[in-house]
């Protein structure tokens, strides 16, 4: 208001912040009309205060979290996704890999040799293929006829591989970490290329 110790300069009006009216504003900071609208005022900032605050709480106990996890719960965290990857991407056209069956309650990726027997070749591909849940679980992976599929498959050489002794090869909670979104990044491009 350089002009106005001139005393010509009209006021100016500026729009309310909260109402549609339009009022003489005396300084950079007045941007509300009335009473009520400065309350309106304090209210929104308080409410954006406080969702903010929360966000920030949530992200620290995600932060919390994931910092507590154990390695077991990483390895959790991978095997889900690997078997993801097997079921929808990888073997998403094939049958059951043990009964040959196309209909099952729910599809399921299976270990040929069982995590239990050996913890190294747990995300190792080779070694899981989709099955169906009764060969899965009632059948306890149903093994005989999955050998005989799995020779198949990926020939007999790479299945006594998988039979074959394997040292123990404890995977670092941060190279499960980078597998882990390796994987996100695969179902997610897969997903993207069928929509
Ligand atoms: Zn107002
Ligand atoms: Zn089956």
């Amino acid at each position: 208001m350089i002009r106005s110790q001139f005393g010509k300069a009209k006021p100016k009006l500026r729009k309310c912040r909260i109402c549609p009216t339009r009022f003489e504003s005396r300084s950079m900071a007045h941007v509300v009309c009335s009473p009520p609208c400065t309350l309106e005022l304090a209210e929104r900032k308080r409410l954006k205060a406080a969702a903010k605050r929360e966000q920030e709480e949530r992200a620290a106990h995600r932060v919390r979290k994931q910092a507590a996890k154990k390695h077991g719960e990483w390895e959790g965290d991978l095997q889900k996704l690997v078997n993801k990857w097997v079921r929808v991407v990888r073997d998403v056209n094939e049958p059951c890999i043990s009964c040959g069956t196309t209909k099952t309650v729910q599809w399921e990726a299976g270990h040929y040799i069982a995590v239990g027997a050996n913890n190294t070749l747990r995300f190792v591909l080779d070694n899981i293929h989709k099955q169906c849940h009764r060969c899965n679980v009632q059948l306890s992976s149903n093994a005989i006829m999955y050998r005989v599929a799995l020779v198949k498959k990926i020939g007999v050489e790479r299945v006594e591989w998988l039979e074959g002794p394997h040292a123990t090869n404890k995977i670092s909670i941060p190279e499960l970490q980078a597998e882990i979104a390796r994987y996100k990044g695969l179902i997610k491009l897969a997903d993207k290329e069928v929509a």
